[in-house]
């Protein structure tokens, strides 16, 4: 079976693991500072929490942004369900935008007039989440003159895009946003296993974050709310997590991160690679717009044959071992946001989207011969 993702584990990768293992702290220690710092530096941007999921920074960058009853918080119907369940982890109410037919990410036009009703019937957004799906980031200097118009606040979902840029800066450059997330899990860009950051340029998000990572506990002394009882002291000041991330991951990533821009790289080269090979065939291939680089956590092409539909080509795909996928279900349609009022029709072009696409394997140690039985098996199915 070809897998539509994997992690690339080298011998130096556990070589630094094993060196935590040897060494005095596991869990959450002296290496996740330094894995925060390299992060932060990568991206061009001031602080970083790193956590034990993506999920978790979610939640944490909401916490922080204050989102709660009474709040709604905005996202594309075309992710993982995680970018929206964090408003509920919180008591605040989801809705969605739309998506753009061509980029799949959340539809500028949708969203400015979907801005200007929620305006008029008093129900704007506290927090948008922008989800730079597959690798390339939703078009975020439009966003943010929105949300300067709208006063709402922004959590880049940047989980399929670490190493990817926008109008020439990193990802996580926070140039338009409060906090962006990234997650390390191992079908991701770079993985620590499981694990996540959040990254912001604002210091009391970033003292927020990081107090609700660990319990709400505190044990410097100029922090705190009384009188030290002596050495063993600290405080609880506010109701956190473990969300914590160990050295053992932090070691993990930090050595997964020095090839980050060859893996990026080898991404962008295979994607080439299918956009040449797949021409002529029934169906849509990602389109790229200039202002991105993509990190092309994913390849997604949408069938547009005849005679077969987006089923039979995956469970043909399937039967050769080619381990396609599909990425994602509209999140509105899960039973549990039915259940809060979303019904099928309500995003159409995120439902068209989800009939036809295909995500086809993508992972940088993918090889050309792999590639190449990828798209025979692709054309058989289709030719079928
Ligand atoms: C993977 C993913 C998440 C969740 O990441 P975890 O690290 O598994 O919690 C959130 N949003 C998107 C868009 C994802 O792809």
């Amino acid at each position: 079976m070809i897998p539509y993702g994997r992690q690339d584990i080298r011998q130096s990768d556990i070589e630094s693991v094993v060196e935590v293992l040897n060494s005095d702290w596991l869990t959450q220690g002296p290496v996740v500072p330094r894995f925060e710092s390299v992060v932060a530096d990568y991206c061009g941007v001031r602080h970083a929490v790193a956590v034990n999921s993506a999920t978790s920074a979610l939640h944490l960058a909401c916490l922080a942004l204050g989102l709660g009853p009474g709040d709604i918080l905005w996202t594309s119907p075309n992710t993982f369900v995680a970018s929206a369940n964090c408003a509920r982890y919180c008591g605040a109410e989801v809705d969605f935008v739309d998506i753009d037919p061509d980029t799949y990410n959340l539809c500028v036009k949708a969203l400015t007039a979907k801005l200007e009703t929620a305006e008029r019937d008093g129900c704007l957004p506290k927090v948008l989440v922008p989800v730079h799906f597959s690798g390339q980031s939703c078009p975020m200097e439009k966003i943010r003159e929105l949300a300067n118009r709208y006063g709402f606040r922004i959590i880049e979902d940047a989980s399929h895009a670490i190493g990817g840029k926008y109008l020439g800066l990193p990802v996580g450059s926070c140039r338009f946003s409060d906090i962006t997330v990234f997650s390390f899990h191992p079908v991701k860009i770079v993985t620590t296993g499981e694990g996540g950051m959040a990254v912001t340029n604002d210091f009391s998000l970033h003292e927020k974050m990081a107090l609700l990572r660990s319990h709400g506990i505190i044990r410097d002394l100029q922090h705190m709310e009384e009188d030290s009882h002596g050495g063993w002291y600290y405080q609880q000041v506010a109701l956190g997590y473990n969300y914590r991330l160990t050295d053992i991951q932090a070691a993990l990533g930090l050595s997964q991160l020095s090839r980050l821009d060859e893996y990026v790289q080898q991404r962008n080269k295979l994607a080439r690679r299918y956009d040449s090979m797949l021409v002529g065939l029934p169906l849509q291939t990602p389109s790229v717009s200039p202002e991105s680089y993509s990190a092309f956590h994913l390849y997604v092409i949408r069938i547009k044959s005849q005679k077969h539909g987006r089923r039979q080509i995956f469970d043909a795909l399937r039967a050769e071992g080619i381990g396609v996928n599909v990425h994602y279900i509209p999140v509105h349609t899960q039973p549990y946001y039915r259940r809060r009022g979303f019904r099928q029709g309500d995003f159409p072009a995120a439902e068209a989207y989800y009939e036809e696409a295909v995500s086809l394997p993508m992972y940088p140690t993918l090889m050309d011969t792999q590639q190449e039985e990828v798209v025979k098996a692709l054309r058989s199915a289709i030719n079928k």
